[in-house]
């Protein structure tokens, strides 16, 4: 555009180009108009996809309250009992259901789901004691176990230093979070994590490791990560074939740990058309 141009037309030439780069005012084309995506089954901008399911999305917690999951989670503990738990084997939960909390019951053991998963989108809150009590890996220990063997770390991680792939955010043993987002003690944090199962060959070798990404308290932790294999203490873990779908799983590490507000949605990442 040269310098003479009036500013009112320079202006409408502007608005003509923004409004032709998003596409409102081209005529519709049909799909067949436009070229194939990568794989060859869809075309850019293909009517003829399904549409995504729709997904009335949950409400945010605060300090005072757990907020609403969203519609299609399996809610997990709504605060009123440990139902969708077991011992890991065939007994009921031994935590103690407190104030709306899931409260580890040290030397009760383990708590897993009832319903296994594989690929998942899992969200929690924990809150470690308060006061704390002990120091290191000896406050506030819980941990999320997906398959009952690939922990993301529950602690007591304010103030408290450990080693740096056994902090709150870590894949334990393997990698440290990338920031430390851990809140005070008693107060309630939250955890998201987008969990990838990994795959086995028939001959029982991995075809695909697990990943996970994670958000600790909304603050980006882990960016998918390559899980080693299972958890291990002073050591590397390796991988052992298991099945498509397993319980998650929170540690009894002898600290009574708090937890609210627990639901997971399948992935299926397999599925998608
Ligand atoms: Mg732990």
């Amino acid at each position: 555009m040269s310098r003479k141009t009036p500013a009112f037309l320079a202006t409408a030439v502007a608005i003509a180009i923004a409004a032709a780069a998003t596409g409102q005012d081209r005529p519709k084309v049909g799909f067949q108009d436009t070229p194939l995506l990568p794989g060859g089954k869809w075309h850019v901008h293909d009517g003829r996809r399904p549409q995504p399911a729709v997904v009335e999305p949950g409400t945010a917690s605060t300090q005072e309250a757990p907020g609403r999951p969203p519609s299609d989670a399996v809610v997990l503990f709504d605060g009123k009992d440990v139902s969708h738990w077991s011992d890991g084997k065939a007994g009921p939960a031994g935590w103690k259901v407190e104030g709306g909390a899931m409260v580890v019951t040290p030397k009760a053991g383990v708590v897993a789901t009832r319903d296994e998963f594989g690929d998942c989108q899992l969200h929690l809150e924990f809150a470690t004691p308060d006061p704390p009590r002990g120091r290191d890996q000896g406050r506030g220990n819980s941990g999320v176990m997906f398959f009952g063997r690939y922990e993301v770390q529950v602690l007591d991680s304010y103030h408290n230093p450990t080693y740096p792939d056994g902090t709150a955010g870590a894949v334990y043993g393997q990698h440290p979070p990338l920031v430390n987002a851990a809140r005070p003690p008693g107060q309630w944090q939250s955890y998201d994590i987008l969990f990838t199962a990994p795959r086995f060959k028939a001959d029982g070798s991995v075809e695909s490791p697990a990943y996970v990404t994670a958000l600790l308290n909304g603050v980006f932790v882990q960016d998918h990560a390559e899980v080693i294999g299972a958890v291990a203490y002073r050591a590397v873990g390796r991988y052992s074939p298991h099945g498509p779908k397993g319980p998650i799983v929170l540690q009894d590490h002898g600290d009574p740990v708090k937890f609210r507000n627990i639901w997971a949605r399948p992935i299926r990442r397999d599925d998608r058309p």
